[in-house]
């Protein structure tokens, strides 16, 4: 183990205490002198730790690269033996895709790539595929007070998060996390070392923004930045339980919310929310307006208040950019360790996209949605339902031509989790009281809340479309014959 760096010795234990499944890949792996751990180390079994301790899988190895000869090395071994190969970053996959979403897998795991690197020239950031969102954000505030925008956990890891969409309250104004990729460093199936921007291998470029998993290990982002706002304001109003009481006071509020957030005299890019709502004693609506408080107070707050039921509460306050984060995260720092992360939970989740063209929800979906929630659940759960559409939002304005990502005529999206590992029946039966009160509406599926109960075709269509996929899946023949980057829902995968 002479080849291993203090960082990655520290990681990973001395000796192999029990063989490798994959004894060709194994061997492949230690004569290339590649950083791994394999089953029997004692730092397997927490390396192999996705977020999710619902979906546990065990891989055949766990590569962790310090180079990008290292990823190169990682997966010409692993096409030669014939094992399945998908990057870890932040390891926050719903499906636990990132230690391969099956047995057996060979997993490169990016976590010593750590590096953040501001030009401030162009304040274009390069940034290592192991990077958290939380270090991202404090790394391009220190080195020049610029901002990106992304998710709200700062624990979540940019590779997944940036190349499946990416929605934080700066979204409307800024464009998702995946809007600011400018280039990529890839390292595809031949274990060639690619750079990919809008002019240079350009149709991987594409494809890498909304399904990089399927195309390749990228080891670099270099990611447009944003000078941070001095001021942002933070609005919550509250409803307690009170909605979940009336029926009638529920509908009416969300269709006055709905018709608020399509109201272009009031509603731009800079504002953004989302509801959360458990169905038992929270229901807030919270968000940002990049603002001051005075202007939200005069000219947004009286608008959105008019048309809902009476709030129980009301905050609103200006914060400074890295407080406002802080804040957004639910912790107290938005510093995450390099190495040693160890946050988890046990949970089923799926979402919903609520395409803006066909109007929205409609008054019997809500009333639906009530009669359901409003019934005693089995378990706990929560509801995010955050806007993505409106008049003005960056979101919307890019199309499927930019990058392989169809979400972009969403006006809601909803995030449907559930706390208990068993409870996928409670959780799918939210989907299915919205969807099926709708039948004329068009629901898709948003590719971060990554949901393992699809069957490949499913996933493809709700994720992607007809269209898109078909063009996805022509590129996969040319950029990954043998489908060496693979998890169950892969494209190629039938
Ligand atoms: C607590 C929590 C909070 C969240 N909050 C938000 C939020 O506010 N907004 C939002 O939009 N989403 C949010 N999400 C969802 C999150 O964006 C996705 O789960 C995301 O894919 C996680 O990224 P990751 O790098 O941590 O995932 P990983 O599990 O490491 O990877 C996910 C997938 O991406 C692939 N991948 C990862 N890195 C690379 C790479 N470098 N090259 C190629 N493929 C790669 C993996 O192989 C895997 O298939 C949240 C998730 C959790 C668990």
């Amino acid at each position: 183990m002479k080849f291993l760096s203090t960082f990655t010795a520290g990681l990973l234990a001395a000796g192999h205490a029990a063989a490798a499944p994959s004894k060709a890949a194994d061997a492949c792996l230690k004569g290339k002198k590649v950083p791994a751990s394999y089953p029997g180390d004692a730092a397997y079994d927490e390396l192999a730790e996705p977020f999710n301790l619902r979906l546990q899988y065990k891989p055949a190895a766990i590569v962790l690269p310090e180079t990008n000869t290292h990823v190169q090395d990682a997966v010409i071994c692993a096409s030669q033996s014939g094992l399945k190969v998908q990057a870890k970053s932040g390891g926050h996959s719903y499906a636990s895709f990132s230690t391969g979403g099956k047995n057996g897998s060979l997993i490169i795991d990016l976590q010593p790539l750590q590096n953040i690197e501001l030009d401030k020239t162009t304040n274009i950031v390069k940034v290592g595929g192991g990077v958290r969102l939380g270090n991202l954000a404090q790394g391009v505030w220190d080195q020049g007070e610029r901002a990106i925008s992304h998710g709200t956990c700062p624990g979540v890891g940019i590779g997944g998060h940036f190349t499946h969409g990416g929605y934080g309250h700066t979204s409307r104004n800024w464009g998702i996390a995946l809007d600011h990729i400018v280039g990529l460093d890839v390292v595809t199936a031949d274990g060639k070392l690619l750079h990919a921007t809008a002019t240079e291998n350009k149709e991987l470029f594409w494809a890498l923004r909304g399904a990089a998993e399927s195309f390749g290990i990228v080891t670099n982002f270099y990611l447009r930045t944003q000078a941070a706002p001095e001021v942002i304001t933070y609005f919550q109003l509250q409803w307690g339980d009170t909605l979940f009481k009336n029926k009638k006071a529920f509908t009416d509020t969300f269709l006055h919310i709905q018709t608020f957030s399509q109201n272009a005299s009031v509603v731009d890019n800079r504002i953004s929310y989302g509801i959360y709502l458990d169905g038992n004693a929270t229901y807030n609506l919270g968000g940002t307006f990049f603002g001051t408080s005075a202007e939200f107070n005069s000219t947004i707050l009286p608008e959105l208040r008019r048309g809902t039921a009476p709030p129980t509460h009301i905050t609103v306050q200006e914060y400074a950019w890295i407080p406002y984060l802080i804040l957004m995260s639910d912790k107290t720092d938005i510093k995450e360790p390099l190495t040693g992360y160890d946050d988890h939970d046990t949970f089923f989740a799926k979402s919903i996209t609520v395409p803006e063209a066909d109007g929205g929800l409609t008054a019997t979906t809500l009333n639906n949605f009530w009669d359901y929630i409003s019934k005693p659940a089995p378990y706990s759960y929560f509801v995010i339902i955050n806007l993505y559409g409106g008049p003005g939002s960056a979101i919307n304005t890019k199309d499927t031509k930019f990058a392989a990502y169809n979400d972009r005529d969403s006006l809601w999206v909803f995030q449907n989790y559930g706390t208990n590992p068993t409870s996928l029946d409670y959780i799918n039966g939210i989907n299915d009281v919205i969807i099926k009160s709708q039948p004329q509406t068009h629901f898709g599926a948003y590719l971060n809340y990554v949901d393992p109960s699809y069957s490949a075709k499913e996933a493809h269509e709700l994720y992607y479309g007809e269209e898109l996929y078909s063009k996805l899946a022509t590129l996969k023949k040319k950029y990954d014959p043998k489908q060496v980057f693979w998890m169950p829902q892969a494209i190629g995968v039938n």
